[in-house]
């Protein structure tokens, strides 16, 4: 398994965030998550967390300046030049293409893209467990249901963006969390 510069692509409850803290043990590469640096910003009340906190709550996309600026401070630190899992970024094609600019300037292009799919009401019955358990404030039903619109609309068109490169590979999310990091490291070796 070589790839070490991965994104984890998916709608909120399909998993990335569990298998990407899977796949930062075997790869030894930080989890770079725009999710939880925003929710850290908001709890800090930085400015950008100030910024972000009501459209996070709202389940929008907080603007691309902002997602863009963070993500590409987090990937020049050193620890990234081994590589990274991206979750949660980029979530719109101006995000996708600032990230391939940034990463050809570095001289370290992504290497692939795993596609999560899981059928929308299996999420959203995940998404509300998940709000019981980890008390999330954007995990009520309404807000789940928009987030899922935001992602069909901004964000699954990025799959064909990275299909262009030849990176892309679909992998289903159904079943056990073992079950899908069985099928990411199939697609990793491949
Ligand atoms: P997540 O934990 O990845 O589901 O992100 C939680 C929330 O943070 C999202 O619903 C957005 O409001 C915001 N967010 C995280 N990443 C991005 C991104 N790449 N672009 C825009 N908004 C983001």
């Amino acid at each position: 398994m070589s790839a070490s510069r991965l994104l984890l692509l998916g709608p909120p409850g399909a998993g990335k965030g569990t298998q990407a803290a899977i796949l930062i043990e075997r790869l030894r590469v930080p989890q770079i998550s725009t999710g939880d640096m925003l929710r850290d910003a908001v709890a800090r009340k930085t400015e950008i967390g100030l910024k972000a906190q009501a459209v996070m709550e709202r389940g929008d996309l907080v603007p691309d300046e902002i997602v863009i600026g963070i993500a590409e401070e987090r990937l020049r630190q050193s620890d990234a030049e081994r590589g990274f899992i991206l979750d949660g970024f980029p979530r719109t094609l101006a995000q996708a293409e600032a990230l391939d600019r940034l990463l050809e300037k570095l001289g370290r292009p992504l290497q692939k893209c795993i596609a999560i799919s899981v059928d929308e009401d299996e999420l959203v019955a995940r998404l509300l467990k998940r709000a019981e358990i980890e008390g999330r404030s954007d995990d009520d039903e309404a807000t789940i249901r928009n987030r899922m619109q935001v992602y069909r609309e901004q964000t699954e068109p990025l799959v064909n963006h990275y299909r262009g490169q030849g990176i892309a590979h679909e992998v289903k999310g159904k079943g056990s969390v073992e079950d899908v990091e069985q099928r990411i490291l199939e697609a990793l070796g491949g």
